[in-house]
C-alpha cells in the first residue's frame, strides 16, 4: 500500500484539522459521513468534538455497525479526545445511551480533568520517540481521563502519571488534540504503523 486513503469521521467536531495535518504528510483523506464513504479506506481518524453527539450521529447515519465491523477486521483507527471516548471499552460520566466501539481496553472518564483544568496546554514527554525526543505540545479541551488500563494496552505517553497516548493492536488514542499542535509526529507514526510514507514527511 503506497498511498493509503485515510477516512476522517466528519459527523461533528475537529475533523478538518486532522485532514490538514494528514495532507501535510502527503496522505489523502476522505470525509466519512455515510456507510458508502467507508468503501476503500485503509484507516480511520475519529476526531475530538462531543462524544455524545457523535454517538447519536453514528447511529442515525448508519455508520456505527459498519465501522464496528471494520474495527473487528483490524482497520487502524486513531482517536483523539472524543474519538478516544468512542473507542474505549468503558465510559464513565457519559449519557446512559452513549455508544462506544470497545476497541481499546480502557475506562475513560468524560471531562475527567475537572472544572479547574477544563482546558489546558502542557508539554508531554515522548519517550516512545526516543530519549532525546522533543516534548509534544498537548492541547487538552474538556479531555477524557484514563482511569483503568486493560492488559495489552501500551502506554506511549503520560501526563502527571496518567496515560494520555495509548495503543492496543491497530487502535491508537490520545486524550488531547494532536491535530491542533504544529507537530506531525503522532499522525506520521499512525501512518507508518500500516504503510510507508515519504520520509521527508516524517520530520516535523
Ligand atoms: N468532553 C468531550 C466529550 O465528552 C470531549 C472533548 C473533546 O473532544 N475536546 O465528548
Amino acid at each position: 500500500m503506497q498511498v493509503p486513503t485515510i477516512g476522517v469521521l466528519a459527523l461533528q467536531g475537529a475533523f478538518q484539522s486532522h485532514q490538514q495535518r494528514l495532507a501535510e504528510l502527503g496522505a489523502p483523506t476522505r470525509q466519512i459521513r455515510t456507510p458508502a464513504d467507508l468503501v476503500g479506506i485503509d484507516a480511520l481518524v475519529m476526531p475530538g468534538g462531543e462524544s455524545t453527539t457523535m454517538s447519536k450521529l453514528l447511529v442515525t447515519s448508519g455508520l456505527f455497525e459498519p465501522i464496528a465491523a471494520r474495527i473487528v477486521d483490524g482497520m487502524p483507527v486513531f482517536g483523539t479526545c472524543a474519538g478516544m471516548i468512542l473507542l474505549a471499552t468503558e465510559v464513565l460520566d457519559g449519557r446512559p445511551d452513549q455508544l462506544s466501539f470497545g476497541a481499546i481496553d480502557i475506562t475513560v472518564q468524560r471531562n475527567g480533568y475537572g472544572r479547574q483544568l477544563d482546558s489546558f496546554e502542557t508539554e508531554i514527554s515522548m519517550p516512545a520517540f526516543g530519549d532525546d525526543a522533543a516534548p509534544f505540545h498537548g492541547v487538552f479541551i474538556r479531555a477524557p481521563k484514563v482511569v483503568r488500563l486493560g492488559v495489552g494496552v501500551e502506554v506511549l505517553a503520560e501526563h502527571d502519571g496518567v496515560p494520555v497516548i495509548l495503543r492496543q493492536r491497530a487502535i491508537t488514542v490520545a486524550s488531547f488534540h494532536p491535530e491542533l499542535a504544529n507537530d506531525h509526529r503522532l499522525h506520521a507514526q499512525f501512518l507508518n504503523s500500516f504503510t510507508r510514507i515519504p520520509s521527508h514527511a516524517e520530520t516535523s
